[in-house]
């Protein structure tokens, strides 16, 4: 069963230089809140013990952080059995590849994380699939949790003149299809340096 080749991957130093990447059920302590575009690995071991003890000594460190043990099996993460430790159920947090494509500057759109971790690429007029192995299909639900992704939200914000964000003298409400800016400047200032810019000194 056991090969000479499978006793030399339980060596840690081995494994990594023999597969720059992780080793088959390689047990990773990754960060899951907040996400990040690639998953961030704090710990690898090959003991499962020690990873999740890890892990729960992470989770305790940090009060705004989530960590959670994943095993590395097949390529893939995957969530490890409770008590056994084995690849139990593929993980929602991947490390997704994204395409070339999507990764360029002059991309029409930006790259978004689902809660899930899924990166997922919006555009001007759609939500497309970026990643390296399957590029360009349009979505309205993640294909990793089945959330409802959200075309970029029009919310308030986006209405805010550069030249208002954090001016207290800011109001920004609709009437009907008019926007009131200011009562200095009801529509606004023309560039980024408006004299009346005042900010909360507290
Ligand atoms: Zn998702």
């Amino acid at each position: 069963m056991d090969t000479p080749t499978d006793f030399i991957f339980l060596e840690e130093s081995i494994a990594k230089k023999c597969n720059p990447k992780f080793g088959d059920r390689e047990y990773l302590v990754i960060q899951t809140y907040p996400l990040g575009k690639t998953i961030r690995v704090v710990y690898r071991s090959y003991d499962y013990c020690d990873a999740d003890q890890k892990c729960q000594l992470e989770s305790l460190s940090h009060d705004y952080s989530c960590f959670a043990t994943r095993i590395y099996h097949d390529g893939k993460l995957w969530i490890p059995g409770n008590m056994s430790g084995i690849p139990y159920k593929i993980s929602e947090e991947q490390f997704w590849e994204i395409h070339p494509d999507y990764k360029s500057s002059d991309a029409d759109g930006e790259i978004e994380i689902c809660d899930c971790s899924y990166l997922y690429f919006v555009g001007r007029t759609s939500i497309l699939t970026c990643l390296k192995n399957d590029n360009g299909r349009s979505i309205n639900i993640c294909p990793n949790c089945a959330a409802t992704l959200q075309e970029e939200e029009e919310d308030d914000d986006d209405f805010v003149p550069s030249a208002c964000r954090g001016c207290t003298n800011y109001h920004g409400d609709f009437y009907g299809d008019i926007q009131l800016i200011c009562a200095i400047h009801p529509s606004g200032w023309s560039d980024d340096n408006c004299p009346d810019f005042s900010v909360d000194i507290d």
